[in-house]
């Protein structure tokens, strides 16, 4: 079912690059070593995949589809140190799943998702960690809140008793240039700022992935999603 991915030597090294990468953009916008995290995004690629990953020390795993990341959560428990952060779409019938297994969710853009994810989250199981996916690329996406829907879905998701509000996520439609990615984050971040300047827990902008982690980092990601630049391509979805 799944895609073939990169060697285990190749991811290693991969792994590896990727991470020097970050360290030197970060130094590069000045901004405090170790302030950007590596999630490698796995979606597609087999468990053996992950666990060379794992085994090189990379311990955030994305995942986009419930099925496929539940398999993994189940094939890789023994792994008790290992984190699973949710990036796909959610949908209603899928959140109990999604509750059950994950530690993040990046992808939250909905009410009646949100109240789910908390009323369905084990009472035996920390809080699940989330951020708000913004809709930074207006007609370009059918994800995400608009901006300005920002501080009342913040407003609601810290009133929910089972779920820690962590920050905020978004997928912008690939620009020309450098520039003009920046110049889509900045509005975001921006925001950001405002409301982690009111509420410390408010630490996490998942912004960046293999094809524009110079811009997100530039603009102030901490936590960036990376899968092709590791894994390798995929060359199709696995559909649900
Ligand atoms: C697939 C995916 C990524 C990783 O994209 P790459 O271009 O392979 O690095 C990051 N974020 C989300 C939400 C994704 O779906």
């Amino acid at each position: 079912m799944y895609v073939a991915s990169n060697s285990a030597d190749q991811i290693k090294t991969n792994l590896s690059f990727v991470s020097q990468q970050i360290e030197q953009l970060v130094q590069k916008a000045q901004r405090p070593k170790g302030s950007v995290r590596l999630l490698a995004v796995s979606k597609t690629k087999p468990i053996s995949a992950l666990q060379t990953a794992y085994d090189a020390g990379q311990r955030a795993f994305g995942e986009n589809y419930v099925q496929e990341a539940v398999e993994k959560f189940h094939a890789l428990s023994h792994l008790k140190d290992i984190e699973w952060h949710f990036i796909g779409p959610i949908q209603s019938n899928k959140s109990r799943q999604i509750a059950e297994t994950m530690d993040w969710v990046h992808t939250l853009d909905r009410e009646k998702i949100a109240r789910r994810l908390s009323e369905q989250r084990p009472t035996n199981m920390p809080p699940l960690n989330v951020c708000i996916q913004v809709n930074i690329s207006g007609e370009a996406s059918k994800s995400g809140i608009p901006l300005e829907q920002l501080p009342s879905m913040v407003e609601l998701v810290k009133s929910l008793p089972n779920l820690i509000l962590r920050g905020v996520m978004a997928i912008p439609a690939p620009q020309q240039s450098h520039e003009a990615q920046c110049a889509v984050y900045s509005p975001l971040v921006t925001a950001f700022e405002k409301l982690a300047e009111l509420d410390s827990q408010l630490d996490t902008v998942s912004i960046g992935m293999s094809g524009d982690m110079a811009a997100a980092i530039e603009s102030g990601s901490s936590i960036v999603r990376v899968g092709t630049a590791i894994f390798g391509e995929r060359d199709y979805h696995l559909t649900e």
